[in-house]
């Protein structure tokens, strides 16, 4: 298991991790979330050691980790962390890069390479020098790498950043499920909304440095504490009470997901639809509730100006 006890630390004097605690079991995979700046990257840099706090502790197995201050080479060995501007060798080829990190005794070298070229769905590149690659693949041969070795812990920053739609899904599908049959602790830093709702076990959510929720994709969608927390997951209309029923004098608001906003045939608040967005299976409607701006789906396009009635999902009040 994997432990981080009260972790603090700053680059300068100003903390931006304060006092972080989590547990993650092997073979789990946890999402760490955040807007840009809160400290996801700062703490996987803890995490693998190299960065060294002066405050709290992270233990392996209950083993202490003593951090780069007490290591010739920093970083663990059981470990692997694959950071945002992943470092490849550009002039040798993708099956090289991989290669490197299993030693050649051992006999199933070829057949391990082979493996992970196929989970990262490179094989037809494995000859391929990695200079001549694109930001996408080398991408997907960095995440090869650092499988290679099969390590007990992956730490990975924006893994997929670099990969297209085209093949993220797969990819990610691919990949979760080749760590959990090798029972291998994932902690990935990630914008992406799909990262963390489809995958996770746990998701934690960092806000300044500072932990604001730990809990699983389910229950932090379903119950988000904060519209900076949903706010992830999907757009988010935080409406007032006070929209809502004018005789309420509150300065309360809840939080609703667009789909938890339905059009109604003449009952409900009324709005004005402002703008209609294309969404594939759906349109996503802007429209206003007295000077409010909301957004709800809708199966068709809606008239700019028209008057609509809403129907808002009961929700506990925040
Ligand atoms: P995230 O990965 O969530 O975008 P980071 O962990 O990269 O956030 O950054 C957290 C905070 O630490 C930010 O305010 C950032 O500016 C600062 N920071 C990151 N790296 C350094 C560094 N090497 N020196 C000083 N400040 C840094
Ligand atoms: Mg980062």
């Amino acid at each position: 298991m994997l432990k981080a006890t009260n972790i603090s630390f700053g680059y300068t004097s100003k903390e931006v991790i304060k006092n972080i605690s989590f547990k993650a079991d092997k073979g789990d995979y946890i999402a760490i979330i955040g807007e840009s700046g809160s400290g996801k990257s700062t703490l996987l840099e803890i995490i693998y050691g190299l960065l060294h706090i002066e405050k709290g502790n992270v233990y392996w197995n209950d083993e202490k980790l003593l951090g780069p201050n007490f290591k010739l080479i920093p970083g663990e060995d059981f470990m692997k962390y694959l950071p945002q501007d992943f470092d490849l060798m550009p002039y040798t080829t993708v099956e090289e890069n991989i290669g490197k990190y299993i030693s050649s005794q051992d006999k199933n070298k070829n057949k391990r390479v082979r493996e992970l070229l196929k989970v990262v769905d490179m094989t037809e590149f494995s000859q391929t020098k990695v200079k001549n690659l694109s930001g996408g693949q080398k991408q997907r041969v960095a995440l090869a790498k650092v499988m290679a070795k099969e390590p007990e812990v992956l730490l990975l920053d924006e893994p997929f950043s670099h990969i297209d739609n085209f093949r993220k899904n797969k990819l990610r599908r691919d990949l979760f499920k080749y760590l959990k049959s090798k029972n291998i602790l994932c902690i990935v830093a990630t914008h992406d909304t799909t990262d963390a709702l489809s995958f996770a076990d746990k998701i934690l959510v960092i806000k300044n440095g500072k932990l604001i929720a730990k809990n699983t994709p389910e229950k932090l969608y379903t119950n988000p504490k904060s519209a900076y927390i949903a706010s992830f997951f999907d757009e988010i209309n935080k409406i007032p009470l006070s929209e809502m029923d004018s005789n309420l004098v509150s300065k309360n608001t809840i939080l609703l997901y667009p789909n938890e906003i339905k059009l109604t045939e003449k009952e409900g608040l009324k709005a004005t639809v402002v703008s209609s967005y294309f969404k594939g299976s759906h349109y996503l409607i802007e429209a206003l509730l007295n000077k409010t701006t909301l957004f709800f789906e809708h199966h068709k396009k809606l008239e700019t100006n028209q008057q609509v009635f809403l129907k808002l999902a009961k929700k506990t009040i925040k």
